[in-house]
């Protein structure tokens, strides 16, 4: 039993063999999927998926390198109106990436916008944070974030800004990085987490785990990282599948 916390199923890159996709992830024994839908394009095509499949959940927000497209009130009213939906699970991803260029003022405001958003909905928030790990916690810490927590998706930060986000309610999200060779940083990370505040995601189609590492990411190999996670923490695949379902189920409240 496995669920994978953060999927992009409407991609483009599988186009044509969706359905054979979904249907490998449910072979592989993942339960439940939450897709993420992140700008104008992804968040009509993430609910669809929602209300197709009974096991596919959706988080929708606005992501910080698509901020330049967005008509802030407009488009924070319809995320409002989004969460309504009973497939809607949180508001992601949202957060901060310094990697891209995307102008930074613009994303604080947005991210801003959106945990202030969350707080009112009390939805729990699903963060992208790349190469931000400073701004991304202090934002969060000054908008009060923890008052609904949320998920660090597929954490890349060290495990002191790890215990930072633990500290504010935020449970911590591994994909296929845990499972590649030279990774010392995010298994250092695993290690140190304590196992009910583990999530596992595939982040598909990007961040295949080894040994599919550079090829299209699918859902069923969250099976991958749940056998790394395994390892790193010493116990078996069924229980560590069984932990991080509870746990995924606990934080976004999957029926
Ligand atoms: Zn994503």
């Amino acid at each position: 039993m496995l669920i994978d916390t953060h999927t992009h199923l409407d991609s483009r890159k599988f186009d044509g063999e969706r359905e054979e996709v979904i249907e490998r992830a449910r072979q592989a024994g993942v339960s439940a999927m939450m897709n993420i839908g992140f700008n104008r394009q992804t968040i009509p095509t993430t609910i669809a998926l929602a209300e197709k499949y009974p096991f596919i959940y959706a988080a929708v927000g606005w992501h910080p390198t698509d901020v330049e497209e967005m008509r802030l009130e407009e488009d924070l009213a319809w995320i409002e109106r989004l969460c309504a939906h009973p497939k809607v699970l949180a508001i992601g991803e949202i957060g901060l990436d310094y990697h891209w260029d995307s102008p930074r003022d613009l994303q604080h405001i947005v991210f801003r916008e959106q945990i202030r958003l969350a707080r009112r909905l009390k939805k729990p928030i699903v963060i992208h944070n790349r190469d931000a790990h400073a701004d991304v916690v202090r934002l969060l810490r000054e908008e009060k974030a923890e008052e609904v927590g949320g998920i660090m998706h597929c954490f890349s930060g060290s495990w002191e800004t790890a215990k930072m986000c633990l500290d504010m309610n935020f449970d911590i999200s591994f994909g296929g990085p845990v499972t590649f060779q030279n990774a010392r940083v995010p298994k250092e990370v695993l290690a140190n987490v304590p196992l009910d505040r583990i999530l596992l995601e595939t982040d598909c189609p990007y961040l295949a785990p080894h040994p599919h590492r550079g090829k299209r990411n699918e859902p069923a190999y969250v099976s991958l990282v749940a056998q790394a996670a395994a390892e790193i923490k010493g116990i078996t695949i069924e229980e560590i599948g069984k932990i991080t379902s509870d746990n995924a189920r606990a934080r976004l409240s999957i029926p």
